[in-house]
């Protein structure tokens, strides 16, 4: 049995820290540089691993590059599964993220092997087969998703964080257990599903009357889980964040994990948001996520 298995993209994060924003044309000199792992899926991957106790799986595909070798080293590194990650003739996704002095951030991404990642071979489809819950996201091919929830085993658990914002398909709302989504990003599900606003009241009712199970994240002012009818809100740690860069993946992939382990969604959100608030004080994606003894540490 695999306790998570994560299908999604990996990124390689290249990240120039810079006075401010280039205009078009514009040539600045940067400040920093770094580089580190990236990429919702993985990003998740390695949270609900790094959540300790739960055997996590990453299905995927990386190029036949250094990055690619990179990225699957230090994902084995944080105890992720990555024996069915296609290996793609595409290279490795890479994000080209510019944060300016003002926190303002501009980023390009470069799909890569995240792109080429078009259909689950069998391998990959026995593994999700296996998986007490499956995590999923929308930087990859929304067929694959969808796919992937069809080739779960019944009774697993499907969440999807449907980041980055997208509509979804009716095929997709039916095979959903757990919806997880910012608060832009229920506002554009309630918009697309013909809210006359954005309103977010509105919206949480919009989108809890479509599936079961509904956590909406609210930045450092936490998060809402509704569920049958009922909602709870969890409050987010106080902290002062230095880089809230993969705090919403960080949340949903130990949400996963500790779903995983037979803990309720609101008792999961509560984990959930304590390793995200861990994560808000690091700089990095995967870099910042925080191991299974800082998170017991923190939850008190
Ligand atoms: P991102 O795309 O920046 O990774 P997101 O928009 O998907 O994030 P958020 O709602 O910003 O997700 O954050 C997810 C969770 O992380 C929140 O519900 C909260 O528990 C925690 N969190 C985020 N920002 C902070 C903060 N400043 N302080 C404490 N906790 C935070």
């Amino acid at each position: 049995m695999m306790g998570v298995v994560v299908v999604g993209s990996a990124n390689m994060d290249v990240v120039a820290r810079v006075p401010r924003i280039p205009g078009p044309g514009e040539t600045l000199l940067a400040r920093s540089f770094s580089r580190g792992g990236g990429g919702k899926g993985a990003n998740q991957a390695v949270a609900a691993a790094r959540a300790g106790g739960v055997e996590t799986a990453f299905v995927g595909a990386l190029g036949s590059d250094g990055d690619g070798q990179s990225l699957r080293e230090s994902l084995t590194g944080s105890g992720v599964d990555m024996s069915v990650v296609a290996q793609s003739g595409e290279p490795t996704g890479t994000a080209l993220i510019s944060v300016a002095d003002d926190g303002e951030n501009a980023i390009v991404v470069v799909g890569g092997a995240n792109a080429d990642f078009t259909a689950l071979d069998a391998r990959q489809q026995q593994v999700i087969g296996a998986a007490d819950v499956l995590l999923a996201q929308l930087e990859i091919d929304a067929d694959v998703v969808l796919a992937a929830a069809q080739a779960r085993r019944e009774g697993a658990v499907f969440v999807l964080n449907a980041a980055p914002s997208q509509p979804l398909s009716e095929a997709m709302w039916a095979q959903l257990d757990v919806l997880v989504v910012n608060e832009h990003e229920a506002a554009d599900l309630a918009v697309a599903l013909g809210a006359p606003d954005r309103e977010l009241d509105g919206a949480v009712d919009l989108l809890a009357g479509r599936v079961g199970s509904l956590v909406v994240t609210l930045g450092g002012e936490g998060s809402l889980v509704v569920e049958g009818g009922e909602r709870t809100r969890v409050p987010a740690v106080p902290v002062t964040p230095v880089d809230t860069t993969g705090a919403g993946d960080t949340f949903v992939g130990v949400l996963g994990a500790r779903l995983a382990l037979g803990d309720s969604l609101v008792e999961a959100a509560r984990w959930g948001s304590v390793a995200a608030a861990l994560a808000v004080q690091r700089p990095g994606a995967q870099d910042g996520v925080p191991s299974a003894a800082e998170v017991r540490t923190a939850y008190t």
